[in-house]
């Protein structure tokens, strides 16, 4: 059914940069075996899903939206993916992305924006545009994404879906081809939040591949997302972060947020506010560090290893420089050439502890901020993007306009919290999707799900 609707809708939509009908087919084959013979591999044994095109798939084109992936077959699955295939859950395809997850659209993908199903001509959000708008348009009840600065839950704020992006740590990061390894996180993109708690529950837990993953059990998470569901909110202390609302805001998503808050008030919450001042240098704070590690991530796209070669025009036996410099002109787009040059200058010595050195100080900075706040609140509350969906072509020649819709979302990455975006309601003024975000301490996941479920 998933892959027909791909087949009806997708002309339009973009979501999916490969499909893989046939090894999804076979896939869930399998699945109805196992299943009619009383022994599903999991809970999720049988149900489709759909995986951003940033994570490795063995057998599968994995491009991560760049012309220098063009024809890379990795050789190996992200831990995630081999997880997937283990718990039986058949692989629709790989989904649109900004180029290397660098973008708040999906129209900085080499291979063309994807669209919001809520309105063809506005973007659904980035970098993971592809996975939400998917989900969205039912061509996939399940979706991964991965979270650097908001990708997945800023493009479930605009799709009106929910995404969340877990404690660093807290899911594997091998066979994730790395954006800025110390903010990247791999979480679920779905309609409900129990599906997330479900999935997050799945990918979740130690991997001993990965240095950064975290040697402990995640919490309970499908339990959290039915207690939130069942509508009690008592002795739970909201704390609305008084920066990352008001200005610069859409006074629609507002509404939606003040209302959601109510809402949980209703439930028998407590509401707090809490100040979080240098969150107003988070977003300084991740275009150093974030460009300084992908620019250093990047080089190995050497013309060498994978994917793209390209031979300059006109010269006799290029040297290997000649043809590196050659692949990465036309392999890397705009955004990308952009950030390796911000990331470069970043830490070239002279400049280092001014730009970099700074950076990550605001960095801890940032980190006791949350750490106050959640010494006042159980979990922290803001809308999950300023507005809603933008007409494509708005910000693109804008670069930081295109930055501003990560407001919000940027300061649980650089600190390595949990963050949950669930809807919040329609925008009066453009009848489009709205966020509402929520943050928990560190390793306490589950508290975005109990908070999250009960505003369904
Ligand atoms: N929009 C942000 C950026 O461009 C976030 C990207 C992400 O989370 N992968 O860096």
């Amino acid at each position: 059914a998933h892959l027909d609707r791909t087949a009806a809708v997708d002309g339009a939509v973009h979501a999916y940069l490969h499909v893989d009908a046939e090894g999804a087919l076979a896939q869930a084959e399998a699945s109805d075996a196992r299943r009619a013979a009383g022994s599903p591999a999991s809970r999720l044994d049988g149900v489709p899903i759909a995986v951003k095109d940033v994570l490795a798939t063995q057998g599968l084109p994995t491009t991560c939206g760049s012309r220098i992936l063009e024809g890379w077959i990795p050789p190996y699955d992200a831990t995630v993916v081999d997880t997937l295939r283990r718990a039986g859950l058949p692989i629709l395809g790989k989904t649109n992305m900004d180029e290397f997850a660098m973008g708040s659209s999906t129209e900085h993908s080499a291979y063309g924006p994807t669209h919001n199903p809520w309105d063809l001509d506005r973007i659904p959000g980035g970098s993971g545009g592809g996975s939400a708008a998917a989900v969205a348009s039912y061509q996939a009840p399940l979706a991964l994404g991965t979270d650097t600065g908001g990708s997945i839950r800023q493009p479930g704020a605009v799709t009106g879906t929910v995404g969340v992006k877990p404690t660093y740590g807290g899911v594997s990061r091998y066979g994730l081809v790395a954006l800025a390894n110390s903010l990247d996180q791999v979480g679920p993109v779905t309609r409900t939040v129990l599906d997330s708690a479900l999935l997050h529950e799945l990918v979740g837990g130690h991997d001993p591949r990965d240095s950064t993953s975290i040697d402990q059990p995640l919490p309970d998470l499908v339990a959290a997302a039915e207690l939130g569901a069942t509508g009690d909110m008592s002795g739970v202390r909201i704390g609305v972060v008084k920066e990352l609302s008001g200005e610069g805001y859409q006074p629609g998503v507002l509404a939606r947020f003040e209302e959601s808050v109510e809402l949980l008030v209703k439930a028998g919450a407590e509401v707090v506010e809490v100040s979080c001042p240098t969150f107003v240098h988070a977003l300084a704070t991740y275009y150093l560090i974030l460009p300084a590690e992908a620019s250093s991530n990047l080089a190995k796209f050497d013309a060498m290893r994978y994917g793209l070669r390209v031979y300059p025009d006109g010269v006799d036996a290029p040297s290997a420089e000649e043809v590196m410099r050659a692949t990465r002109d036309k392999g890397f787009g705009d955004e990308v050439k952009r950030r390796i040059i911000l990331g470069t200058y970043a830490l070239s010595s002279g400049y280092y502890d001014a730009y970099y050195g700074q950076a990550q100080k605001v960095r801890t900075l940032i980190s006791r901020d949350f750490e106050a706040a959640f010494a006042k609140a159980d979990v922290l509350v803001s809308p999950t993007a300023p507005t809603t969906a933008f007409k494509l072509g708005e910000k693109l020649d804008d670069p930081l306009a295109m930055y501003l819709n990560d407001l919000a979302t940027i300061p649980a990455n650089l600190a390595g919290v949990p963050g949950i975006s669930v809807p919040s309601g329609l925008a009066d003024e453009d009848g489009l999707p709205a966020g509402f975000q929520v943050l928990a301490p560190a390793l306490a996941d589950d508290r975005v799900y109990r908070v999250g479920a009960a505003l369904e």
